[in-house]
C-alpha cells in the first residue's frame, strides 16, 4: 500500500518477491469507499499512500492510543475518558458521521483504516504488545460506538452480519418470566433479545447480565454494545496472531521495517511521571543505608518485593538492582548512602568483587560516571509504573517488575496478606483486577485501603486537594504519599508539590 515514490529496496530483490506476495498485485491500487463511520477492520487497505502518510498517520493514531492508556492508568470512568478524548480525537483522528455532510469523510475514514493496519503491523511482534494494542483499540472502538449516530450505528451493526440467532417465539413463551426478570426493562417496555454461544460473551456472563439456557446466552437488546465490542476484540485478537505469523516476510522491505521498529519503540517507552519533588518529603530526614529497612514498610509492593528478595538472598540481579537503585535515588538516598546500602546488603561477597562488579553501575545510575549526557542529566530517572508494567517479564531468579503482573494470583494474594492486607473483599477484588490486567488499579486499591483512615481525615479537613489524591502512577509517589499520610500528626505541612507532576 506504499506508493513507490522512491525505494531503498534493491531492485533485484524486488524482482524475486515470491508468488504469495504477487497474488496480491491485482488489489494493489484499489481505493475503498467507506460506507460507515465505524470500522471492524476486516479488510486490509490496498490502495497506495506515501511513506510520509504511512508514518504520520501511524504517529497520530499512536497519540490517541497513548492518551486512552493514560486515561485507564488514571482510572478515569467512561464519561471522563470521553470528555478528555474529545479534543484529542478531533485533532489527530477525526471521524465524522454521514449526517455531518463533511467533505472530508472519506479521507478521515481512510486515515483511520490505514493507521489501524500500520499499527497492527508494528505491534503484533510480541504477546505483550498485541494484548496492549488490542485493549486500546477496543477502548477506542467502544468510545466511538457509544458516540455514534443512532441510525448509522444500527446500519453498521446490520452490515456486520454477526451470527446472532433470534430468540424464537416458543422460547420467549417458555422463558417469559426469567427473561422479564433478567431484562431490567420497565413495565410495558418491549425488549428485543438475541442468543449467542455463551463463550462469546464471557464478560456479560460474569456480570450476570444475560440469561443462560441450554449452552446459549440470551442477550437483551440493551447489551448490544457489549456484544459488538466483544466480537470486535475477538476478531482483532485473531487477526493479530495472523499478522505476527506473517511478520518475518516484512523484513524484506527495508523502507518499512525501520518505521515500524520506531513506532513500536515509542509505544513501549512509557511516559516519565517522576517529579523531583518526590524526593523532598516534608518531615522525613534524609534516608540512609541504615533507615531503608524501616522505610520499606511504606514502599509499594514492587519495591517491597525487591527489598525482601535482597534480604533473603543477599543479592539481586541486574534489572532488580537497577529498578531498586533508581527508586532509592528517587526517595532521596544519596550516592554515598546507596553504595553503602548495597555493600552491606551483598554480605556474601568481598569488597574487591563489589568494587569490580557492582560499584560502577550504581554510580552510573546516579550520573557520577558515564558519558556526558548521563552526567549532565545526573543519571537515570526512577521508573514509572507504566515503564515497570510494560517491561519484559522477569526470568528465573529475577525479582524486578510489578508483582501485580508478575506473580501468579495466589502468590500475589499471599504476599499481600504477609504485608497485612487481610480484607477478604479487597483481596477478591484485587484478584479480579489482575485477571483483567488492571494491575495498577489493584495497586491503587490496596493503597487506598491501607491508608483509608488518613485519606478520610485529609479529605474531611480539606488539607489535601483532590489532585494530591489522584491515582498513583509512580512508585515514588506511592512512597511519598504513603509516608506523609502515616505521619500526618508529625507537623507535616501537607503534600507540598506532591501530585503526580510530570517531568521530562
Ligand atoms: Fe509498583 Fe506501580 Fe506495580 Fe504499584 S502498580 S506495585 S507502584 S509498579
Amino acid at each position: 500500500m506504499i506508493r513507490h515514490d522512491y525505494s531503498r529496496v534493491d531492485p533485484k530483490r524486488r524482482a524475486n518477491i515470491d508468488y504469495k506476495k504477487r497474488q496480491f498485485a491485482k488489489a494493489e491500487f484499489q481505493q475503498q469507499t467507506y460506507e460507515h463511520r465505524l470500522n471492524y477492520y476486516g479488510i486490509p487497505p490496498t490502495a497506495e499512500i506515501t511513506l510520509d502518510e504511512f508514518e504520520t498517520w501511524a504517529i497520530d493514531r499512536l497519540k490517541v492510543l497513548s492518551e486512552l492508556e493514560a486515561c485507564s492508568f488514571r482510572n478515569r470512568n467512561p464519561e471522563e475518558t470521553a470528555e478528555h478524548m474529545t479534543g484529542i480525537l478531533a485533532k489527530y483522528l477525526p471521524l465524522r458521521s454521514n449526517s455531518s455532510r463533511s467533505q472530508n469523510l472519506q479521507d478521515e475514514r481512510r486515515k483511520d483504516h490505514y493507521s489501524h493496519f500500520i499499527l497492527r503491523l508494528a505491534f503484533s511482534s510480541t504477546e505483550d504488545l498485541r494484548r496492549r494494542f488490542a485493549r486500546l483499540e477496543t477502548m477506542l472502538f467502544r468510545l466511538r460506538f457509544r458516540n455514534d449516530d443512532l441510525d448509522e450505528r444500527k446500519r453498521f451493526v446490520e452490515g456486520l452480519k454477526l451470527d446472532w440467532e433470534e430468540v424464537t417465539e416458543e422460547e420467549k413463551r417458555e422463558f417469559k418470566e426469567e427473561m422479564a426478570a433478567a431484562s431490567g426493562a420497565r413495565k410495558g417496555e418491549v425488549q428485543e433479545w438475541f442468543k449467542v454461544d455463551w463463550e462469546r460473551v464471557p464478560e456479560l456472563v460474569e456480570q450476570r447480565r444475560v440469561l443462560l439456557k441450554r449452552g446459549m446466552a440470551f442477550v437483551p437488546q440493551r447489551e448490544q454494545m457489549s456484544l459488538v465490542v466483544a466480537e470486535f476484540t475477538r476478531r482483532l485478537d485473531d487477526a493479530l496472531e495472523l499478522t505476527a505469523r506473517a511478520l518475518p516476510r516484512l523484513d524484506e522491505d527495508d523502507r518499512l521495517a525501520p518505521i515500524l521498529a520506531h513506532l513500536s519503540q515509542s509505544f513501549a517507552t512509557p511516559d516519565a511521571a517522576y517529579s523531583s519533588s518526590d524526593a523532598n518529603i516534608d518531615g522525613l530526614s534524609a534516608p540512609t543505608a541504615a533507615s531503608i529497612d524501616t522505610l520499606s514498610q511504606h514502599f509499594p509492593l514492587c519495591m517491597q518485593n525487591l527489598h525482601q528478595a535482597l534480604r533473603r538472598d543477599s543479592h539481586l540481579k541486574h534489572y532488580g538492582r537497577l529498578q531498586y537503585s533508581l527508586f532509592l535515588k528517587g526517595i532521596g538516598l544519596s550516592l554515598e548512602e546507596c553504595l553503602l546500602f548495597w555493600r552491606r546488603s551483598f554480605k556474601l561477597i568481598t569488597d574487591e568483587k563489589f568494587t569490580k562488579e557492582y560499584k560502577y553501575n550504581i554510580r552510573h545510575v546516579y550520573g557520577d560516571v558515564g558519558g556526558d549526557a548521563n552526567r549532565r542529566g545526573r543519571g537515570y530517572t526512577p521508573y514509572s509504573c507504566q515503564k515497570i508494567l510494560t517491561e519484559p517479564l522477569p526470568g528465573p531468579g529475577q525479582s524486578h517488575g510489578c508483582p501485580y503482573r508478575t506473580f501468579a494470583p495466589d502468590n500475589l494474594l499471599a504476599m499481600l496478606q504477609n504485608t497485612g492486607v487481610n480484607d477478604r473483599d479487597l483481596l477478591k477484588t484485587v484478584r479480579e483486577d489482575v485477571g483483567k490486567q488492571r494491575y495498577h488499579v489493584a495497586c491503587n486499591r490496596v493503597f487506598d485501603w491501607a491508608h483509608k483512615k488518613e485519606i478520610k481525615k485529609v479529605k474531611d479537613d480539606g488539607s489535601w486537594s483532590a489532585a494530591d489524591l489522584d491515582t498513583i502512577v509512580h512508585p515514588n509517589t506511592y512512597f511519598k504519599r504513603g509516608w506523609l499520610l502515616k505521619h500526618l500528626g508529625d507537623g507535616n505541612a501537607g503534600l507540598v508539590g506532591g501530585g503526580d507532576k510530570m517531568e521530562e
